[in-house]
């Protein structure tokens, strides 16, 4: 029998996980041929969903859960839980059933069938979401993909299964700012995409507000593009041929009409203007340098307070051998 994993970031799930378990075990069941562990990492909740994982891994002997010792984010969460994935695929899904587990069937036949290492799902519309972070999203894809020699999916979810040889290439990214998206891509395979249309939160709220979204795509931007470093020298550049063009300007009006300067008014605003692209520039070098420094640290990407479940475990190493 071969292993399928299945990693669940949870953060403040309590109300969505026992519904989750419900239809993820009762797809897995009949998925032919693969046993199925679940490994729910729960990222710092502050609601039940700890006491919820202990008691579902005391009933169900599938489920194990890691605890992490503060809100790390759902990147560190993801990471954590493939690094304790122990199958032959290992598979990442949200707990609030946004990710349909009626799909796992056709992720797993895909990449079992050896035609991809990697089936991920990527949603077709943005239902339900607010027009303007929807136009902000395409933005976003548009510009990183301009930007970046990585391929960002658009719409495409973290949703996904994949072979153990691609797990462990991620687990090989050891960064400390994660963004799944571009490293899911970086790392090559070949990837199926599965189509699907956005579905709602089952139950609780996202925990992504417009500016954690916000901050999220400007990382996302520079982990994987250094393209905005050169804007500084190419603004330079542009300014410096502008000033020698007005210079000229100037000499040439002095000479041919007299009376070249006037006023200061057209000076402040010039020197502003160019004060304000040299912060604007040294402010793009500082969030560069700023990542370099915390990469530099070599800080774990998580801490764990506390694991537990996967009984059948125990009982291998106990009384079934
Ligand atoms: N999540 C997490 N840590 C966080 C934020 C979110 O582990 O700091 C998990 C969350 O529990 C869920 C998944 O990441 O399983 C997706 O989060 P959410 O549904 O809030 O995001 P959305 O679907 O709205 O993009
Ligand atoms: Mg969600």
């Amino acid at each position: 029998m071969e292993l399928l994993s299945i990693i669940v970031p949870c953060y403040n799930e309590e109300a969505a996980l026992g519904a989750f378990y419900e239809r993820a075990s009762a797809v897995c069941a009949r998925l032919p041929g693969v046993d199925v562990e679940y490994i729910f990492v729960d990222d710092g909740s502050t609601d039940g969903t700890l006491d919820a994982l202990r008691e579902l891994a005391g009933r169900e002997r599938a489920v194990r859960w890691l605890s992490f010792s503060r809100n790390f984010g759902k990147e560190a969460a993801m990471f954590a839980g493939l690094e304790h994935a122990k199958g032959d695929y290992a598979a990442v899904m949200d707990a609030d059933l946004q990710d349909p587990p009626e799909l796992l069937p056709e992720l797993l036949d895909a990449v079992r069938g050896g035609a991809c290492d990697c089936a991920a799902v990527r949603r077709v519309d943005r239902k339900g979401e607010p027009p303007i972070r929807s136009w902000f999203a395409r933005q976003f894809y548009k510009l990183i993909n301009r930007m970046s020699k990585t391929e960002i999916v658009d719409g495409a979810r973290d949703y996904r299964l994949m072979t153990r040889q691609m797990t462990d290439a991620i687990l090989r990214l050891r960064e400390y700012n994660r963004f799944s998206k571009g490293i899911f891509s970086w790392v090559g395979f070949r990837t199926k995409w599965v189509e699907t249309v956005n579905a709602q939160r089952a139950a609780g709220e996202s925990k992504w507000s417009f500016f954690k979204l916000l901050v999220y795509a400007l990382d996302g931007i520079m982990a994987f593009s250094t393209a905005p470093l050169a804007v500084a020298s190419v603004l330079g550049l542009a300014l410096c041929a502008l000033s020698f063009f007005a210079i000229v300007f100037v000499i040439v009006r002095q000479l041919v009409w007299g009376g070249s300067a006037f006023g200061w008014p057209s000076l402040v605003c010039i020197i502003l203007f160019l004060a304000g692209i040299q912060l604007f520039c040294v402010g793009i070098l500082g969030q560069y340098l700023a990542k370099t420094y915390l990469e530099v640290k070599r800080r774990p990407i998580y801490i764990l307070r506390e694991q537990g479940g996967g009984r059948s475990e125990d009982e291998k190493d106990g009384k079934e051998l």
